[in-house]
């Protein structure tokens, strides 16, 4: 088995009716529109597969008032794989919109940092501004996985299989996870939330949602020390991504690739 993976990103839902100053701290230009969409990204070597995080379902998007098109496990049957062929899931934090749907994965095995459990099930979650974030039924489902011996704990860097490296960012959520996936056009670093948008990460902007900034702001510099170059950071929530990366099948934007360069 080659250690270089194919990787994809899924965009299962979007929430539009935003303005940047929830994207970016101290931003002049807050009040302009500026919309976000939620992805899940699957890596696939040979018959093998890994999800890294869930998402959230029909239910969490009432909730929040935002726009679902599939729920991932659906996403995923669109690409030919159902949930049972997933055996690792890395949960990159356990924010409502990435831990939402660990029920439909019980019988894989689970990746999450140390300080994400304690952070979501920890004092830090008496500060109801903390604890927006989190939905209950998602952090208890992760500790359902834990009792059942199919959690795995990380602190700091790991690799989880040759080619699929997990590594600490902290400042948007206690125990923020990247993954460095090794790919044949180099390391690519799935961001997730260590980057919400490009502008984020290259232009050293804050996201709002911080309980750390300087692990948030050190995180910026620690992506881009660990990708072969700025085109291998693919941040978690920026629409761009959906333009700079081909579709897997015709003019679908919804999956798309991300092991070839961008290509714009
Ligand atoms: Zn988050
Ligand atoms: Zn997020």
């Amino acid at each position: 088995m080659t250690d270089e993976w194919e990787v994809f990103a899924l965009k299962y839902a979007d929430h539009n009716i935003r303005d940047r100053r929830e994207s970016f701290l101290f931003d002049d230009n807050h009040d302009a529109p500026w919309p976000l969409d939620y992805f899940v990204w699957l890596l696939k070597n040979n018959d093998k597969y890994i999800l890294v995080d869930t998402g959230f379902d029909r239910s969490e998007s009432e909730l929040r008032g935002r726009t679902i098109y599939q729920e991932p496990a659906a996403k995923l049957a669109q690409f030919g794989v159902k949930p049972d062929m997933i055996e690792d899931v890395i949960i990159t934090h356990m924010h409502y919109d990435h831990a939402g749907c660990v029920t439909d994965f019980m019988h894989a095995t689970f990746h999450l940092q140390e300080f994400e459990m304690q952070y979501a099930t920890g004092p830090c979650m008496c500060h109801g501004v903390l604890k927006k974030p989190f939905t209950v039924s998602h952090v208890c489902a992760l500790i359902k996985q834990l009792y059942d011996g199919r959690l795995r704990f990380y602190n700091g860097s790991a690799q989880i299989t040759p080619g699929v490296e997990v590594h600490l960012i902290g400042g948007h959520s206690r125990g923020l996870q990247c993954v460095r996936v090794k790919t044949k056009r180099g390391w690519v670093v799935l961001a997730s939330d260590a980057s919400h948008y490009y502008e984020n990460f290259l232009n050293s902007t804050p996201f709002p949602i911080v309980v750390d900034l300087e692990n948030m702001l050190q995180g910026f510099k620690t992506i881009q020390h660990l990708a072969d170059s700025t085109d291998h950071i693919i941040p978690g929530h920026d629409p761009a991504v959906r333009t700079l990366y081909p579709p897997v099948t015709g003019g679908d934007d919804s999956i798309l690739r991300l092991d070839v360069p961008p290509q714009n």
